[in-house]
């Protein structure tokens, strides 16, 4: 079984955009407890041979999935991007980000917030994909914020907005998802 619910979205997003294949490697940013982290095991048969690898960061800690290598950190946190390098040990194929704050019953402090977590998943994300690669991250309400939005459009062949069918209606959260990244010198404005 699936560790959490959440497991399910991921499984929604790759469904209809097929991003996730055998022998990639995958970075899963807010991954526990370990849903999208078990999706991308199997999609990429991480931890198998001629499979791909797959490494997670969350705040909480989790177990371990086997076939994956996941740490407790923040991913805020100066070192965090570095330690997910060393243990990607090359290029990565997607950046996928479900990350998301605790609500602090403060909207413009929530969004700002969430967005930050994007903005900073996407800074990474420029630094590590390999040319081709996909970038997936939780946004909320009205879609990523024009400059993150820009930025994705620059960068990446095709940008959307996609609500997997397994996101409750009444959760505001929504998900940008950015397939075939152009390549290294990325355009930030
Ligand atoms: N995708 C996960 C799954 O399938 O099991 C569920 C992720 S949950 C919706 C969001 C996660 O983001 C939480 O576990 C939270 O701790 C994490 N998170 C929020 N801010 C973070 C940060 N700055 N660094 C690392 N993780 C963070």
């Amino acid at each position: 079984g699936f560790r959490s619910r959440a497991a399910f979205k991921l499984l929604d997003i790759d469904d209809r955009y097929n991003f996730l294949k055998p022998g990639m490697a995958v970075v899963d940013l807010g991954c526990a407890p370990g849903g999208w982290t078990q999706i991308a095991v199997e999609r990429v048969k991480a931890g198998k041979d001629g499979g791909g690898k797959v490494v997670g960061v969350d705040l909480l800690e989790a177990e371990q999935v086997a076939g994956a290598t996941i740490f407790q950190a923040d991913f805020m946190d100066d070192d965090t991007p570095d330690r997910l390098k060393a243990l990607l040990d090359g290029p990565a194929d997607a950046v996928l980000s479900d990350m998301a704050a605790n609500t602090t019953g403060h909207p413009q402090t929530d969004h700002i917030r969430i967005i930050a977590l994007a903005e900073t998943a996407l800074e990474f994300a420029f630094e590590v994909l390999a040319p081709g690669g996909a970038f997936v991250a939780k946004v909320f309400s009205g879609g990523a914020e024009a400059s993150l939005l820009t930025q994705l459009k620059r960068n990446f062949q095709k940008v959307a907005h996609f609500k997997p069918p397994s996101s409750r209606k009444e959760s505001a959260e929504t998900y940008v998802i950015a397939i075939g990244f152009k390549g290294k010198a990325p355009v930030r404005q």
